[in-house]
């Protein structure tokens, strides 16, 4: 039977009084290891690649705030599209939710921003220039001396520059890159806001990776706390196998209780078998966020699989099986079954269904144009002698990033009516639009009350059409014959 595990209820880098320690976790080397470095140089590569590679004539993502245009590889969505955003992130969303049912936080230790940049750009330049954990402990509790001074320098600058090319390069996500350099080039006086902007986001990165590091994580980001709303104990996280770790002996200690059965004269055979927890702590000097996973899921832990690595190395030179500390469930753990399918997976597992197939939906109703058709204020219609006339302004959005030619046509309109406006083809500039009056007129004979019709728009190279209905308005029918037949008697006596 297991020995029962230490409890905790406090927050490992929290002090009672408040401070901080500062960590210096140890270096790791192992599968996950190299997997997540891997990975972590793709994700760099793509997150920081994005705003160069050009897509449709635009960068790939570009939140272009000031035209109200946002630009997602090759698709180009208007301000009147953004109703599509609500699906994008509400999809996100109910991805993250059904990911972390499943997988708990392979988010945060495979994929987020925060951990990918902390981790593989400024640990790694700090162990470059510090040294290892042991190093870096020892140069931090060491005196201000010229080496340590200059180390400091060295760091703390290269610090600086990376937050400052993060933050130019985040910049770019939303003026896109010739505009930065270009505003790089220029004074700080004549983009105050993006000086500004580019000042303080450099400052908050510097901030976070030189010094905040797993205080954000454990004290700020939301989804860390959404976490044990989440998951279950189903859901795969990294834990530690006590079943088969404890009771945790160091060597010395495991040596002291043979010695002592020995000594009570029972043969060896029957000392009963300790963990295989050796209580290296090596798990424990590893770990990015300072908690020890032996005590079981903490909030803390952001699932880096540091542990693991940590874990299997000392297994595999003690000649035990790894997996001490692994991917698995709680309840695999604790010896129970592990369910894959289960209520919360199959909601959550609907709600990003739904969600994909009303995104998918959304999407393919997108149209690279906006049609819209208002009708000039004031008289909805205008009777004369000889027409009955409606006055429209039609609006021609081209989403598109080069000039678009539109042709306006009628369906569904009656005999005689008659267009003014629109009747040849319209340029519209790339991404601009153009307002033009529409007027119909339908000839009093032929009018027999409203009627409905459809105004089309279609482009010249025929790739696309939109339609709008709309409502022809006119008279009551029989007021307006009476007082035509009204005129005609007038007229009739001056013959
Ligand atoms: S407990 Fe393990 S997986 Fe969790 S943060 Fe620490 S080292 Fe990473
Ligand atoms: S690294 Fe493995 S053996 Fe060492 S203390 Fe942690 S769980 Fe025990």
């Amino acid at each position: 039977m297991a020995a029962p595990l230490p409890t905790r209820d406090s927050v490992t880098t929290i002090r009672d009084d408040g401070s901080r320690p500062f960590l210096y976790p140890s270096d790791t080397h192992g599968r996950f290891t190299l997997a997540r470095q891997a990975s972590a140089g793709l994700l760099i590569v793509f997150y920081l690649s994005l705003p160069w590679i050009h897509v449709g004539g635009y960068p790939a993502v570009f939140l272009d705030i000031a035209e109200r245009r946002f630009h997602l590889f090759g698709l180009t969505l208007a301000a009147q599209d953004m109703w599509l955003l609500f699906f994008v992130i509400t999809g996100l969303g109910f991805s993250l939710f059904f990911i972390t049912a499943l997988l708990g936080r392979v988010w945060c230790g495979w994929a987020c921003p925060h951990t990918v940049f902390l981790d593989q750009v400024y640990r790694r330049l700090e162990r470059w220039i510090d040294g290892d954990a042991v190093q870096r402990r020892a140069l931090a509790e060491a005196p201000l001396s010229a080496l340590k001074g200059l180390k400091r320098i060295v760091k703390h600058g290269l610090f600086f520059l990376v937050s400052a090319t993060i933050a130019h390069l985040f910049l770019a996500y939303f003026v896109s890159l010739p505009e930065v350099w270009a505003m790089m080039r220029a004074a700080p006086v004549e983009n105050w806001s993006a000086f500004a902007f580019m000042a303080v986001f450099t400052g908050v990165l510097y901030f976070n990776f030189a010094w905040f590091r797993e205080q954000l994580c454990i004290v700020i980001c939301p989804y860390g706390r959404l976490q044990s709303a989440l998951i279950d104990d189903h859901s795969l996280v990294i834990g530690y196998d006590a079943r088969r770790g404890e009771p945790r002996l160091t060597a010395a200690e495991d040596k002291k209780r043979l010695a002592a059965h020995l000594a009570s004269g029972q043969p060896a055979a029957t000392l009963p078998r300790a963990g295989d927890c050796v209580a290296c702590h090596r798990c424990v000097h590893v770990c990015p966020t300072g908690i020890d996973i032996r005590q079981g899921l903490q909030m803390e832990c952001v699932g880096c699989t540091a542990c693991i690595d940590a874990c299997d190395d000392v297994m595999t030179r003690l000649h035990r099986p790894r997996g001490l500390v692994r991917y698995d469930s709680q309840n695999a753990f604790a010896g129970r079954a592990t369910r894959w399918l289960r209520p919360r997976t199959a909601l959550y597992g609907v709600l990003l269904l739904v969600g994909a197939s009303v995104a998918t939906w959304a999407l393919s109703t997108f149209r690279p144009a906006n049609l819209g058709i208002t009708r000039i204020g004031g008289a909805p219609y205008i009777v004369s002698d000889d027409y009955i006339r409606n006055q429209f302004f039609v609006r021609l959005v081209n989403k598109q990033n080069q000039p678009v030619q539109f042709v306006l046509s009628l369906e569904g309109a009656p005999a005689g009516l008659r267009q003014s406006g629109l009747q040849g083809p319209v340029v519209v500039p790339a991404l601009g639009e153009v307002v033009q009056p529409l007027v119909l007129q339908q000839p009093r004979p032929d009018y027999h009350g409203p009627f409905a019709l459809s105004v089309r728009i279609q482009d010249l190279a025929n790739r696309f059409h939109l339609n709008r209905p709309i409502e022809f308005l006119g008279p009551d029918v029989k007021l307006l014959r009476e007082e035509e037949e009204d005129r005609r008697e007038h007229r009739e006596p001056r013959h």
